[in-house]
């Protein structure tokens, strides 16, 4: 067996496959586990991503499910133990980011690590402490509507702040651009002030690298998976590697399930439909317990074949901002995660074997209801969104899990080029 090099603990599913794509391009044998698998299971990887859906969820609840996948992960003797959250450092005032970073630090012993999301190759950048998106500030980006987790502040050092009772400061582009011993420096003299977890700044690919040399030592890493190509390439990877997951198959029915509500996403739907059929979920019509499930799969039936079929909740901000007003912000979600889910399970057994979900809670909830254990990493499709191969009851299945942010306005067309 390969000795293990990461354990990765990442907060839902789109980052999982997003980070391992990083692990694996890096040339390191990566494997995706769906949850915490059971204590005698024998995965031969060098590194481990376990994917778990507790960006939302109670902070008690997602400490206590992070912390299995640790303990898990520790067993098996991770060189370095990874925490993988959102490019755009999703989370509400509650946490997830600061109570699970926190309990991360307590469990390995250790008193100091990074919080760093940036993810230049999809534009997330850091200055003074400050996510931006493309070139405005994480606020005034799409994410002040996300529907769970609105971000309305780009200061990630106050963000986090609020989420933990550790001391957290930024270490700023001043001294990483200097590299790794003036950031060694920096630490050293934060660690002497009581600082616990440092948002380090990074505008481009180099800067992580440098800040993933600086802090080598450190057992514990956290931030999106632009960190994760910096600790790949000081590890000594960084060759692209693309998997091969490419066995002889029938090719597939495809079909395309999105329950993202963001930017990107938004103009993905409206790109797709203008030469593709879809199905709108009306939430309304949900919520009033009309069979919107049964429907859908109908009307999906009587269409399945090579050319993807779409079905979105997808909706615009003010859209959702009414759904959430009438059943309350949780309950929206859920309702439209349990729908999609049910209708991609009765596509898969009706032969969908190709399949894009967009949305990270959304992916969650679909692929955990596909109810498989491990995705294998193949093609990048786009920046943070590869093709993934998984066992299903019903055969072999590819996914795309994509963020909801990634991707251009022609993803959900172009993916197929990549399978
Ligand atoms: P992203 O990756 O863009 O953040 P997610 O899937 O993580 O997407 O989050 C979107 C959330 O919005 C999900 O919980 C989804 O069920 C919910 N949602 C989708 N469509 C609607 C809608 N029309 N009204 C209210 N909530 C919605």
């Amino acid at each position: 067996m390969a000795p293990l090099l990461i354990g990765c603990v990442a907060d839902d599913f789109t980052g999982a496959t997003d980070v391992a794509n990083i692990f694996a391009r890096g040339g390191l044998k990566t494997t995706v586990l769906i949850g915490v698998p059971a204590d005698d299971a024998q995965v031969d990887a060098e590194a481990i991503v376990i994917a778990l859906k507790t960006r939302t969820i109670h902070p008690s609840l997602a400490v206590e499910e992070s912390l299995n996948a640790l303990r898990w992960l520790r067993q098996r003797h991770a060189q370095k133990y990874y925490f993988k959250y959102c490019s755009t450092f999703d989370s509400t005032h509650r946490g997830n980011i600061g109570p699970v970073t926190e309990a991360f630090l307590s469990e390995l012993d250790s008193d100091f690590t990074i919080a760093c999301p940036a993810f230049p190759a999809n534009g997330r950048t850091i200055y003074k402490g400050n996510l931006f998106v493309g070139d405005v500030p994480l606020n005034e980006s799409g994410m002040r509507n996300h529907p769970l987790t609105p971000m309305k502040d780009s200061n990630l050092i106050r963000v986090l702040a609020e989420q933990t009772k550790l001391n957290v400061s930024g270490c700023y582009h001043e001294t990483v651009q200097r590299g790794a011993s003036a950031i060694t420096e920096w630490a050293r003299a934060a660690k002497a002030e009581g600082i616990a977890i440092a948002v380090t700044d990074a505008l481009g690919n180099d800067d992580l690298v440098k800040i993933a040399k600086a802090f080598q030592g450190l057992p514990l890493f956290t931030g999106a998976s632009g960190l994760a190509y910096g600790l790949v390439t000081a590890l000594g990877g960084g060759v692209a590697n693309d998997q091969d997951v490419s066995e002889v198959r029938r090719p597939g029915l495809r079909a395309v399930i999105s329950g993202s509500c963001s930017v990107a996403t938004n103009g993905q739907v409206e790109t797709m439909l203008r030469d593709h059929e879809g199905y709108r979920i009306d939430v309304d019509d949900l919520a009033s317990g009309k069979d919107v499930v049964g429907e859908a799969v109908r009307w999906a039936k009587a269409r399945l074949g090579r050319k993807p079929i779409l079905i979105y909740a997808t909706a615009n901000p003010e859209e959702v901002k009414a759904n959430q007003e009438k059943l309350g912000v949780e309950a929206a979600g859920t309702l439209v995660e349990d729908a999609l889910s049910a209708i991609t399970l009765a596509l898969v057994e009706n032969g969908v074997s190709e399949l894009i979900v967009a949305g990270g809670e959304t992916s969650g909830a679909v692929v955990k209801a596909l109810d498989v254990k491990g995705l294998k990493i193949g093609r990048e499709i786009a920046p943070g969104v590869p093709w993934v191969r998984t066992d299903h009851k019903t055969g072999s299945l590819a996914l795309a899990l994509k963020s909801g942010n990634f991707g251009n306005s022609r993803f959900f067309l172009d993916a197929w080029e990549k399978l």
